[in-house]
């Protein structure tokens, strides 16, 4: 065969395979050297790192300069004052860097495969021995699910789900498209997204362990308002799990204005 038409086949080939496996890592944009379902190299999917923090509050896991916002229980106001909806929160990192990038990859650019070491992320900061009655995915409102395709803390909650063995349970609605919440302080948040779920028609969850699964916590708004629709139908205990947190080191002032403003909606 002339060498023009292997060059013309081989250029078709690589251009097919181009089209299946990108060449580049979605997220250090480095040639990827592995045929692999998931576009991403492998230092970059191992880069994250769990959270490290020294001062921190027991249930929440927010994270301080100092142990001053935190009680004689290693509780911070926030807890204390029961503005969170929610009794527990395990996040694996920061919201920063390489696991940022990977969570925009999978939420923005539709990189579903990512679900998988995704996951494994999830799992290694959630305790083996808790157990779970039901696995909830933070909804999004349907306009949203639908402009996206899939709501990341579905595929997300999937694979917390084979490993604890806990239905997938979307029993919580959206029913508020709320606006967004960058830009907005931890109070106005709060008001922002009260009152925009409720559990679907009918169902009750008495006595039930839920844990709520979401990508990305920053304030604990949005999630604490999923919290108490699961409380108001009965939930006995609320774990939220997550793959990021924005890390604040917030100062005292802050929890505590956001605390008594919360505490009013
Ligand atoms: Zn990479
Ligand atoms: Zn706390």
């Amino acid at each position: 065969m002339p060498g023009s038409a292997v060059s013309a086949a081989r250029k078709v080939v690589c251009g097919l395979l181009d089209l299946i496996f990108p060449d580049d890592c979605r997220v250090c944009q480095q040639p990827l050297h592995e045929v692999s379902r998931i576009p991403v190299c492998s230092s970059c999917l191992a880069a994250p790192k769990l959270f490290q923090a020294e001062f921190y509050c027991v249930a929440c896991r927010t994270p301080f300069v100092n142990a001053a916002p935190l009680d004689e229980h290693g509780l911070c106001s926030l807890c204390r004052l029961g503005v969170n909806g929610f009794e527990e929160v395990y996040a694996f990192g920061a919201y920063e860097g390489t696991l940022r990038k990977l969570i925009h990859a999978f939420k923005f650019e539709g990189v579903q495969t990512l679900s998988r070491p995704l996951g494994r992320f999830l799992a290694q900061v959630l305790p083996r021995d808790l157990a779970f009655d039901l696995i909830v995915p933070m909804p999004l409102h349907w306009r949203r699910r639908w402009q996206r395709g899939f709501n990341q803390a579905e595929l997300l909650a999937r694979e917390i789900a084979r490993r604890w063995n806990a239905p997938v349970e979307r029993v919580v609605r959206r029913k508020k498209a709320t606006a967004p919440q960058a830009g907005l302080t931890s109070a106005q948040r709060r008001k922002n997204v009260s009152g925009a779920f409720e559990v679907k028609r009918g169902k009750r969850l008495d006595g039930k362990r839920v844990l709520l699964i979401d990508d990305v916590l920053t304030t604990g708004a949005t999630a604490s308002a999923c919290a108490r629709a699961l409380k108001r139908a009965g939930a006995a205990h609320v774990t939220l799990l997550t793959l990021a947190r924005r890390d604040r080191r917030a100062p005292i002032e802050f929890a505590i204005t956001a605390a008594s403003a919360g505490s009013g909606s």
